[in-house]
């Protein structure tokens, strides 16, 4: 919802995010969805899909850098990776910077996504698409899942929240598809959401890893873009190990991917477990 100078976020009942708006950089209706660009005092630039934020690029690196380089230092030898959504690839850059990964495949349902984030996000996704390790596949990622043999040792959905085009990521069917798509002892990680506002999301997603996977369980970072205190962070994996790395492996790890970050370190990350009681709660209830 706009009047020119605001654009407000209703994503949850009861409560609504209103952004001031300094200028709208692009507006597009695409085959998919709504897409909003405009310029914002704190957060920069600001992506909106039907009418919910997406990224924004004053705190990108908080979610994309917890997405990618939690589940990639974990798993310590991680070399095909999948993303699903993403679409403007700034989670691809994160991977990417881990030279030990050989290929990533991203798979987008919304070309327009890419070609605009292309366009307007260089400053976060510099060099993703002319990286000859990266290959864009645009479809939906429930008929790609379902379909492919390739096998991957991380997946990470970056998907938009359980509505419109979204919804099929977070269905049982689809989790069904990525556990047998992941290598023995991969690592699936969702975006699920913020618990406070959405704790049913995290519910859902956790109950049905757990009828698929050994080990499902989530993690923590904190984004200001999007609104509610913690994000979770879904998990699931047959390898129940891999959240549980010390940090001084983590370390290891970290030192020898040899490149800097904003938010994520070793410790952050082996801390990012730790679940205040009410997200544990949730966890449990799953
Ligand atoms: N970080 C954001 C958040 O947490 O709100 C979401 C990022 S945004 C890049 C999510 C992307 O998922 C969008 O580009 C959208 O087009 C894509 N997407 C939605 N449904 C999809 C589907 N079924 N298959 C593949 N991509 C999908």
């Amino acid at each position: 919802m706009s009047d020119g100078l605001h654009f407000n976020e209703t994503l949850y009942p009861g409560v609504q995010v209103s952004y001031t708006c300094d200028e709208i950089l692009y507006q597009e209706k695409t085959e998919h969805q709504d897409l909003v660009l405009f310029s914002n005092p704190v957060f920069g630039k600001v992506l909106m899909l039907d009418g919910v934020t997406q990224v924004t690029t004053a705190d990108e690196f908080i979610y994309h850098e917890m997405m990618s380089h939690v589940p990639i230092l974990a798993h310590g030898a991680a070399r095909d990776v999948l993303i699903v959504g993403g679409g403007d690839c700034g989670l691809a850059e994160e991977v990417l910077k881990h030279a030990s990964v050989d290929k990533l495949v991203q798979v987008e349902i919304d070309g327009s996504v890419v070609d605009f984030s292309r366009e307007h996000f260089g400053d976060f996704n510099q060099g993703v698409l002319d990286d000859p390790r990266f290959e864009l596949v645009i479809a939906d990622g429930i008929k790609f899942s379902a379909e492919t043999e390739r096998r991957f040792d991380v997946v990470i959905v970056d998907s938009t929240d359980p509505h419109g085009p979204g919804a099929v990521l977070f269905s049982e069917a689809f989790y069904r598809n990525i556990h047998r798509l992941l290598t023995p002892g991969g690592v699936l990680v969702t975006q699920n959401g913020v618990p406070f506002l959405q704790k049913q999301e995290l519910v859902t997603s956790i109950e049905r890893f757990s009828r698929i996977f050994k080990d499902a369980a989530a993690y923590v970072a904190a984004i200001p873009t999007y609104f509610g205190g913690h994000m979770a962070l879904g998990w699931a994996s047959d390898n129940p190990d891999l959240r549980r790395q010390v940090v001084s492996v983590l370390e290891e790890r970290f030192r020898a991917a040899d490149f800097t970050t904003q938010y994520y370190t070793p410790d952050v990350h082996a801390a990012a477990f730790a679940l205040p009681r009410f997200i544990l709660d949730a966890v449990e209830e799953g």
